[in-house]
């Protein structure tokens, strides 16, 4: 079996294509979605991220505006950033690039965007309204992958998944929304004994661990859908996901590219976010 490639880049277009008859309504009531992006420091990967995510606003024809801050810059020169953000009209969504610089705790953004603004899912707010079950926003990620299945025509309910990763970002919220969707799902994570014995039985294996080639292809079911989220980079080779791609293609029913399966897609959650965060803030107005 050769596994159907999920090109992550086309329907990252598509969905931009989509939300420009939405970006266009909302231009007839004067509201422009507007992105803000903040960036501590100067980790040259974050730098490339930031790019890409303006590159997605024009693409989708929203406003984006960037907040580079020093990478030593004070708790307090993060808090009173956002503040104002969380207040400026023109901005809809706030993303804050991760990681910080290790003096700056995460846990402060995870407390200081506001919840109607948090485009990224991930305040402690909306991560307790996802395990309630009402979220404002998904994580991006996460959000990303569910995604892809969707429009791949994967069933999720009722399917065995399995999550390699337990990060606040991409491996807990994953395992909650596939939960929610009705799979049974396995978290997979460092301590985990014999990986392999808990991939093997995956309908749906979400490989979020940031090892490279971590899942080799006996480590998967055959037909079994692959999502692989990692991004490692590694001297030689480029960019290279969590997933030995050759070998477990052959494998697969279904598999996604690094570059090029959940990255773009990552940014195309974020740009839709931003839209409807635009859309409840026109709709609140008007109410
Ligand atoms: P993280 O380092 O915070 O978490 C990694 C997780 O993997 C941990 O829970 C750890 O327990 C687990 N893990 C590590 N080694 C393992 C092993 N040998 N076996 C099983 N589990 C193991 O990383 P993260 O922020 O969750 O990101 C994970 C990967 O996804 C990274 O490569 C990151 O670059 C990538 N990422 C990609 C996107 C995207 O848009 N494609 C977005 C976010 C993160």
């Amino acid at each position: 079996m050769t596994a159907i490639v999920l090109d992550g880049a086309a329907v990252a277009r598509d969905i931009y294509a989509q939300l420009k008859e939405r970006v266009a309504a909302l231009s007839q009531m004067d509201v422009r979605p507007g992105l803000a992006a903040v960036h501590a420091g100067d980790n040259p990967a974050s730098k490339i991220y930031l790019r890409n995510k303006v590159k997605a606003c024009n693409a989708a024809g929203i406003h984006s505006e960037l907040h580079p801050l020093a990478a030593d810059c004070q708790p307090g020169v993060l808090l009173a950033t956002l503040e104002k953000l969380n207040r400026n009209p023109r901005v809809h969504g706030i993303l804050v690039q991760l990681p910080l610089p290790s003096h700056l705790d995460t846990a402060l953004v995870a407390k200081a965007v506001a919840p109607e603004k948090d485009v990224d899912g991930l305040t402690w707010h909306n991560v307790g309204a996802l395990i309630a079950g009402h979220p404002l926003f998904e994580p991006c990620t996460p959000g990303a992958v569910i995604t892809l299945l969707e429009r791949a025509g994967i069933a999720i309910e009722g399917r065995e998944a399995v999550v390699v990763g337990r990060s606040a970002i991409v491996g807990k919220p994953m395992a909650l929304m596939l939960t929610s969707r009705g799979a049974t799902v396995t978290v997979c994570h460092s301590k985990t004994m014999d990986l392999g014995r808990h991939t093997r039985r995956a309908d749906i294996l979400v490989a979020a661990a940031g090892r490279p080639r971590l899942i080799t292809a006996d480590m998967v079911m055959p037909g079994a859908a692959v999502i692989d989220v990692g991004i490692n980079r590694v001297a030689g080779q480029g960019i290279t996901g969590d997933v030995d791609f050759a070998r477990v293609r052959e494998v697969a029913g279904w598999i996604t590219p690094v570059p090029g399966g959940v990255g773009p897609m990552t940014v195309a959650m974020v740009i839709a976010n931003t839209v409807r965060a635009a859309e409840r803030s026109a709709a609140a107005r008007a109410a």
